[in-house]
């Protein structure tokens, strides 16, 4: 997916400040940060998102969430807490065609969010 925002990422066409990588996944920091810490989980493969998401993407569905906790771990907010938030559409403002899992920490998180 040349055209794809992410995929380019994942290529090395455009730059991103890496956090954590696996075989599978890749994380970087969002470059509109929400919260002290707002990395984004993404799976190496192509998935347009969380609606798209077929049983047999279980893998690299469960190495995300792997990913997540251990970057929560490494940002010091594993025990303080953490939301993890799929965007799917456009009520949400979903703007990346790839999936991508936010991990927002470092701060009271209000509920629900707006
Ligand atoms: P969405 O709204 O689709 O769930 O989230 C997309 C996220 O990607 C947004 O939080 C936005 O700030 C982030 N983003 C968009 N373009 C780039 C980029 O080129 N680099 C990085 N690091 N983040 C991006
Ligand atoms: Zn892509």
């Amino acid at each position: 997916m040349s055209d794809c925002l992410f995929c380019r990422i994942l290529a090395g066409e455009v730059p991103s400040t890496e956090v954590h990588s696996t075989e599978r996944t890749y994380a970087f920091r969002d470059i509109n940060p929400g919260a002290p810490t707002h990395v984004l989980v993404i799976p190496r493969q192509h998935i347009e998102n969380a609606a798209t998401v077929e049983p047999d993407h279980g893998e690299v569905l469960a190495e995300m969430l792997v990913a997540a906790r251990d970057i929560a771990r490494a940002e010091g907010i594993h025990d303080r807490g953490y939301r993890l938030v799929f965007n799917v559409g456009e009520d949400t403002g979903n703007s990346v065609p790839h999936l991508h899992l936010h991990v927002i920490g470092g701060r009271k998180l209000g509920w629900p969010p707006g």
